[in-house]
């Protein structure tokens, strides 16, 4: 793996450079731009390739553009004057489809090619790229009690299918244009990024949306029963959005960390039966589970070993599972009520 060619701590940010986020319709992306609008970040750019009409949020004061990032030219018109991008595009969604759409999920490499070198051509300084979990060794997730993922994990590599795969170029990819052409590349692997302004329905939403969707659901129709994909025992970690956009911005603020893959999740494992669980005591419901064995599962279990990031950045994040479905749920329950009213709603 190419080593960093210099560690020293970032400088303070000055809050006029032209900051650029792709993938900005969706999730993380709408989220992040709205945590450096807070910040008093002055010059943001937005850009994701869905009709502005579609884009989850839009933060005010911030410029958004509506391009396809898998074509060069339209990669070169939205990085113009970056000084630092953060490469959040891509075609994904939860189990269900990464499963389902493996070619979609790899043709996300053409995203990843083009911003690359249009940012490197366009001299940005700090160059983010969101990864993934999903990059790890499958052969190490076999079992539900799984031993923490630590970063060198991923290698030698057998990653999920598809979307995994793609991922794991595109990090190569940040490693060599640090390594051959010396610009500053950050990489975080999320593990399951839940929160308010995700997807909750349409077939890309993941457990924690879908579940507390079809709880709502139970409840609003009376049957007080849900469909849980697979037997309940598999095992994952959830991060609250939050803590993604802080610890995205601690990443590519860390000199020590130029094109060093990091975990960015939480190490609470909890089982899908124990997930459900929390959002019935939400929900103030006790619900009946039926199981669908035939329904993607993904691999056994999954956690994040974050040894890596309690040192180098003395930070993990820490926001309580019980609390970030709160207010996750709150918000799911206000867009299925706001559909039933004839409203339309984020994933609408
Ligand atoms: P999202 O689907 O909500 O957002 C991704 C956005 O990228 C979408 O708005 C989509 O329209 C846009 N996009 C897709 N193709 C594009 C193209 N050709 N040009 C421009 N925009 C395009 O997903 P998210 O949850 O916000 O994820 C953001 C990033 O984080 C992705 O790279 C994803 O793989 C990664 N990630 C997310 C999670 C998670 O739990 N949400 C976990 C691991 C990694």
């Amino acid at each position: 793996m190419p080593q960093a060619k210099s560690v020293k701590k970032a400088a303070p940010v000055d809050k006029d450079i032209q900051i650029v986020v792709a993938g900005a319709g969706g999730f993380i992306g709408g989220s992040l731009c709205g945590y450096f609008k807070n910040k008093g970040f002055a010059r943001i750019r937005a850009v994701d390739k869905k009709p502005l009409a579609n884009w989850y949020q839009r933060v005010p004061g911030v410029e958004c553009l509506s391009l396809d990032l898998s074509f060069e030219e339209n990669c070169k018109r939205a990085v113009e004057g970056a000084a630092e991008i953060y490469q959040l595009a891509a075609d994904m969604g939860g189990m269900g489809f990464i499963e389902r759409f493996r070619i979609e999920c790899l043709r996300s490499v053409l995203i990843n090619t083009h911003m690359i070198e249009s940012a490197y051509k366009a001299g940005c300084e700090r160059y983010f790229y969101s990864s993934s979990a999903c990059v790890y060794n499958t052969d190490l997730q076999k079992d539900p009690k799984v031993t923490a993922l630590k970063e060198a994990d991923a290698y030698p590599a057998m990653a999920e299918r598809g979307y995994g795969w793609e991922k794991l170029i595109s990090e190569m990819f940040c490693q060599e244009y640090w390594a051959e052409r010396g610009m500053k590349t950050f990489i975080a692997r999320f593990h399951n990024v839940y929160g308010p302004w995700g997807t909750w329905d349409g077939g890309r939403e993941k457990a924690p949306a879908a579940l507390s969707r079809k709880i709502i659901q139970a409840i609003d129709d009376g049957s007080q029963t849900i469909q849980i994909w697979g037997d309940g025992t598999r095992t994952r970690s959830f991060m609250y959005i939050d803590d993604c956009v802080k610890g995205i911005d601690l990443i590519t603020h860390c000199d020590d960390l130029i094109a060093t893959p990091i975990n960015l999740g939480t190490s609470e494992l909890v089982t899908v039966n124990e997930l459900v669980s929390i959002i019935e005591k939400i929900a103030g419901v006790t619900i009946r589970r039926n199981y669908d064995l035939t329904a993607p599962q993904g691999v056994h279990g999954r956690n994040s070993d974050n040894a890596f990031i309690r040192k180098v950045l003395n930070w993990e994040p820490k926001t309580p599972l019980r609390v970030g479905l709160k207010k996750t749920y709150d918000w799911i329950r206000g867009q299925f009520y706001l559909r039933k009213a004839g409203h339309r709603t984020v994933t609408d």
